[in-house]
């Protein structure tokens, strides 16, 4: 604990910081509950539940014979691939310690003590948690329908207005926001406004919408992707942004030079190449989204029908639901933080496990 007069010497804003609630960790559930660890699934936190792809693993244990050497902070390899993948240069990606890190970089670059971040009210909540660390407010608009309100969130740009997060699909509801309505705002938005688009599970849609025409113009635009999700590699913390020559220059004087580490980048080349890895998973999230939504809906629950590999679910009390599921060994997600108390979010699993997870759940809600 810090001691109370220590506050007096902290920045003032971080007294208001509340702390990021992460998914339970099994071990976490087996110790406090007197469980097996073995017989826990964790449906918490949009992991991939097939695990890194196996030729991801193979680079990794070959990295770690390496581990006395420090990394390659510039990251060129990796970087070179991942430009190569979608025709950029290398300049125009900066890798982090998780794209969350890169969030950080964009207020450490950025923003000021009163400055405004545009959100929507249902948005990832680390959005709001970087902005406050930095001493700006978030303006928060409202998304009916758990829906990002794009125009909404145009109007509200001010002339103190730097970032605006734009998560798509969004986390924790799953919605997406289409091309045109993308368009429509990026027509309106001016240019002392940074907008960020979240695009951790790009790789889960059919048809997702192109945001890198804007890097390509170089916009003030900055596209977060991350490792963590179809990847499978959430534990190693590795994701990149993608933005313009300059942005992303600025941005690399904000971070620590090893900041991604050579067993993530390893097994991040790796993984970026395994393109059937990523398309058995997102097959699986298919099966396995439409499976949970339609025993959603038989059950007489609302949901939000989810782009992503999560769906939110209205359980009622979410948090006794969350507390009930975690007793049987099924760990998901309360959804209080987000001011939804009444539901849950559940990660799409294995058909085995979204099978058990709807029998568990059946006998707290049927
Ligand atoms: C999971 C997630 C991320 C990725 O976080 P990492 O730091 O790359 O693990 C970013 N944004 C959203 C909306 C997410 O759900």
């Amino acid at each position: 604990m810090t001691s109370p007069s220590l506050w007096h010497l902290a920045n003032p804003q971080l007294k208001d910081l509340v702390a990021y609630e992460p998914g339970k960790p099994i071990e976490d559930v087996a110790r406090e509950l007197g469980l097996d660890p073995s017989e826990i699934i964790k449906l918490a936190s949009n992991e991939n539940p097939l695990g890194p792809s196996p030729a991801a693993l193979e680079a990794m244990r070959d990295m770690l014979s390496r581990a006395h050497f420090y990394p390659d902070g510039g990251g060129y390899h990796l970087r070179n691939a991942i430009a190569g993948k979608f025709g950029l240069a290398r300049e125009n990606v900066i890798l982090g310690n998780g794209s969350n890190e890169i969030i950080e970089f964009i207020g450490h670059g950025f923003l000021r003590p009163g400055d405004e971040v545009i959100a929507a009210e249902h948005a990832f909540v680390v959005y709001t948690l970087m902005a406050t660390l930095f001493g700006a407010r978030t303006i928060e608009v409202p998304d009916p329908g758990f829906v990002h309100d794009l125009d909404a969130m145009a109007a509200a740009v001010t002339p103190r207005t730097r970032e605006v997060f734009i998560a798509n699909p969004n986390n924790p509801t799953g919605t997406l926001v289409s091309q045109e309505e993308i368009d429509r705002f990026m027509g309106r938005v001016p240019d002392h406004v940074i907008v960020i688009f979240d695009e951790a599970y790009h790789e889960f849609l059919d048809n997702p919408p192109d945001t890198l025409k804007f890097v390509r113009e170089g916009r003030n635009v900055i596209v977060l992707r991350t490792f963590s999700k179809i990847q499978g590699l959430a534990n190693l913390r590795i994701g990149y942004g993608l933005g313009p020559v300059g942005l992303i220059e600025v941005l690399q004087k904000t971070r620590q030079p090893f900041n991604a580490n050579g067993i993530a980048q390893a097994g991040a080349l790796a993984g970026l190449h395994d393109l059937g890895h990523q398309d058995r998973t997102r097959e699986i999230t298919k099966e396995g989204r439409a499976y949970l939504e339609k025993e959603f809906a038989a059950l007489g629950l609302g949901f939000v029908p989810s782009h992503a590999n999560f769906v939110l679910v209205k359980v009622g009390d979410g948090d006794a639901v969350f507390n009930a599921l975690m007793r049987r060994g099924i760990i998901v997600r309360a959804m209080r933080s987000y001011k939804l108390p009444e539901w849950i979010r559940v990660s799409v699993g294995t058909m085995e496990q979204n099978r058990r997870f709807v029998q568990e759940l059946r006998t707290l809600v049927g």
